[in-house]
């Protein structure tokens, strides 16, 4: 498997390489040069596979310059039942009314990213050692990306992690799960500004080639090929545990910001995998369902997206929907660089002239979920199920409700667990969400972070001082 740009102005490269380097040197993403088919037959027998084996499997399409054997090591170690919370690492419950919840959000940090950050925990370190290199690993975050980071890369040889947060911007749970983590590879820094400011500062960094370059820095960010790879996978476990046999169809509700899971869901079903329809969930930030709406793509600024009560979907632009776009306009590089261009001049770009196809080639259908629809979403929910839902997932029921068909089981991304976004669930149930076991204590275990001010300067002088070498 060979990977190219969506610009076109990249050599193709291996998965390895796709791995570390992040975005195109073109300013495009890495797409599969060509889309595996995975034929009915193959589907069927992966039925009595373990969720590591089929991870395995899966992978295996996509990274071809690992072995067979070290991949299964790789998958194995990384959806271990140790690190999560339920013993088939992702399953399937059922609510009501054809509805399902996939549980995604078993791991370490309570939030789905855990999944594909688990298997980049174990390929980095694989890779590096095989390479005889170390990486820096430098991010922004406003909350769930960080910690599912951190996690993943604690202790782990060869790596080293520099995470921005926006000092006094994060939930205390948040802060909590990423400062309390004593590892001396990770490194929390909390610059004195706001989450934009915290990415600028990455951009300016990553966009040194010669700094970039001298201390190895790499990104863990959702543009990066490997998590959208790792991501597949539950969609054919979700299919592999919902259905019987062969060429039964199920549709996936996915709450969406960055586009970066549902695309993912998109891939499987080109792979072949019956996926009737997938469901892309916003909250008030509703740039991606305008365009499914109207076929007009226009990104907002930072200053008119609303901070909302699902804060991870609180995005206006949308980093892998140009892996979409370029799938829509069947591998037109070039058209793509162009759409990007006019993004950057005008603000927005119309393909409208596609829009018939969105569903009827491509299955996707949209819809906006606000506060007060979370809201009455988790009440309703666990006054009919007995379930306590996220709000992020809520906003992923109330979108799936108005698409279910008779006979066709709609599986709901469960993005995160309740207990991480509690104050929520307070104002819709009047009393927090329980704390999964060996977390009660969270809040006052010791923490670990150094406050910065809020330059570039600032962060590149710690890089020198504290990177691995
Ligand atoms: C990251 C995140 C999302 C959005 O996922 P994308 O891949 O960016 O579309 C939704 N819900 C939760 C809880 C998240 O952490």
């Amino acid at each position: 498997m060979k990977y190219i740009s969506t610009r076109g102005g990249m050599q193709s490269q291996m998965f390895q390489d796709v791995l570390l380097e992040g975005l195109a040197p073109d300013g495009g993403l890495a797409v599969p040069e060509s889309l595996p088919i995975i034929s009915t037959q193959v589907l069927e027998q992966w039925r009595s596979l373990s969720y590591p084996e089929l991870a395995a499997e899966v992978l295996s399409y996509f990274v071809t310059d690992i072995n067979a054997v070290d991949l299964k090591s790789i998958t194995a170690a990384a959806y271990n039942p140790s690190l999560f919370r339920s013993e088939s690492i992702v399953d399937v419950r059922e609510l009501n009314d054809g509805l399902y919840l996939l549980g995604v959000s078993e791991g370490p940090t309570l939030a789905f990213k855990d999944i594909a950050m688990q298997f980049l925990g174990q390929v980095f370190p694989y890779v590096l050692n095989a390479r005889g290199t170390t990486l820096n690993i430098l991010g922004a975050t406003s909350g769930d990306t960080g910690s599912a980071a951190e996690y993943a890369m604690r202790s782990k040889p060869g790596v080293a992690v520099f995470m921005l947060s926006p000092h006094g911007r994060m939930s205390a749970f948040q802060r909590a799960q990423m400062y309390s983590l004593m590892d001396e590879n990770i490194h929390n820094l909390a610059v004195r500004g706001v989450f934009d400011e915290a990415q600028d500062i990455v951009k300016a960094l990553a966009g040194d080639l010669d700094f970039k370059q001298t201390y190895r820095l790499g990104a863990v960010n959702s543009i990066n090929w490997a998590r959208i790879a790792a991501q597949i996978v539950y969609y054919f476990w979700g299919w592999l545990r919902s259905t019987t046999g062969p060429n039964q169809q199920v549709s996936f509700a996915v709450p969406s910001g960055n586009f970066g899971n549902i695309l993912s869901g998109h891939i499987a079903r080109r792979m072949g995998l019956p996926i009737r329809r997938l469901v892309l969930a916003t909250n008030e930030n509703n740039v991606l369902e305008e365009f499914f709406r109207t076929g007009i793509y226009r990104p907002r600024l930072p200053a008119q997206t609303h901070a909302t009560s699902s804060p991870s979907m609180d995005i206006s632009r949308a980093s892998n929907f140009e892996r979409f776009v370029y799938d829509l306009l069947e591998g037109d590089a070039a058209k793509v660089k162009s759409l990007w261009q006019q993004l950057a001049t005008d603000g927005y770009f119309d393909l409208s002239a596609y829009l018939d196809r969105f569903e009827r080639d491509y299955g996707f259908v949209a819809g906006v979920s606000s506060h007060e629809n979370r809201l009455s979403t988790i009440r309703r929910v666990f006054d009919e199920s007995g379930m306590l839902i996220d709000p992020h997932t809520a906003d992923g029921v109330k979108v799936a409700s108005h698409y279910v068909e008779p006979g066709i089981p709609m599986l709901v991304l469960e993005t995160a667990l309740p207990a991480k976004f509690s104050e929520t669930i307070e104002q819709a149930l009047g009393r927090p969400a329980p704390r999964p076991p060996g977390l009660e204590d969270l809040e006052s275990r010791p923490q670990r972070v150094v406050e910065l001010p809020c330059d570039v300067a600032s962060v590149r002088d710690y890089i020198k001082d504290h990177a691995k070498v």
